[in-house]
């Protein structure tokens, strides 16, 4: 398939940063500027770990000791995942890829669903990361994130959307969490070269000093300048387009 037939096709935007950098957050917040569902590897095996089946079980062990689960395994929730019709209109990846074996299969998936991929790298640095995981919160019910200092949950403790009560992941405690940080640098970050290679734009985005919905803007404003969003579904204006001054693109 040629390179020029894929304008016409959806926006695979992948949100690409360490674990902590807000990936989830901004996926959620994207939909103000996005359409297509929310596609995370994390909360999929988080799910089957829920329904205590096979799959599950084999994920729940490396997720505890915060390592990644085998590729195959979450190539195939993907895989899956992108045949549903909710994806024509594009998607939102959170969490995936993460290795080079994953970018590698999301390339040849991508064009096979007319969707085509953009990197958005939120970046912040590791000092500020450890101190967030160790104060986030998250709904077992519906995934929502808080943060104890800069996001609280209206109620302590509870849920605004569900009122469940909300737990600390396993993963986010300290030693885990340098862990996960350390599984990043060798195995995740290379792959955003392999990206730049590929021809895939890749857009760093810093995710730190401002507000989640500050931090939305700045994507949606970069998004709508390089044309992968209508200019009209970013609310943001000449605020958008400020903070979209504070990203590059590589
Ligand atoms: P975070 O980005 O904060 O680490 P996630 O919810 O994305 O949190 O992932 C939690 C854990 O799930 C990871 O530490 C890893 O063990 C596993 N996981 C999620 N996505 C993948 C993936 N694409 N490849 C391998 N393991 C994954």
């Amino acid at each position: 398939m040629g390179a020029d037939n894929t304008h016409s096709f959806a926006p695979a935007i992948i949100l690409f940063g360490s674990p902590g950098s807000g990936k989830g957050t901004q996926a959620k917040l994207l939909r103000h500027c996005l359409s297509g569902p929310h596609i995370s590897t994390g909360d999929m095996l988080r799910t089957h770990i829920g329904e205590r089946d096979e799959i599950g079980a084999q994920a729940e062990r490396l997720i505890k000791a915060g390592k990644l689960v085998p590729d195959e395994l979450v190539n195939q929730l993907v895989e899956r995942r992108l045949k549903s019709r909710d994806c024509d209109s594009g998607v939102i990846l959170d969490g995936y890829p993460r290795t080079r074996n994953q970018a590698d299969v999301l390339l040849r998936m991508l064009p096979v669903h007319q969707l085509r991929p953009a990197v958005v790298h939120l970046v912040v640095d590791y000092d500020r990361i450890v101190a967030r995981l160790s104060g986030r919160r998250q709904c077992p019910v519906c995934g929502t994130l808080y943060s104890l200092k800069t996001n609280p949950p209206k109620v302590a403790g509870i849920c605004d959307l569900d009122g469940a009560k909300l737990v600390t992941r396993e993963d986010d405690r300290e030693s885990v969490i340098r862990e996960r940080l350390h599984e990043y640098d060798v195995q995740t970050v290379p792959i955003l070269n392999y990206f730049r290679e590929a021809k895939v734009p890749v857009f760093e985005i810093s995710g730190a000093g401002a507000s989640p919905e500050q931090i939305m803007q700045r994507i949606c404003g970069t998004l709508a300048d390089s044309g992968l969003v209508d200019s009209g579904s970013t609310s943001g204006g000449a605020a958008a387009t400020d903070a979209a001054s504070e990203t590059s693109f590589s």
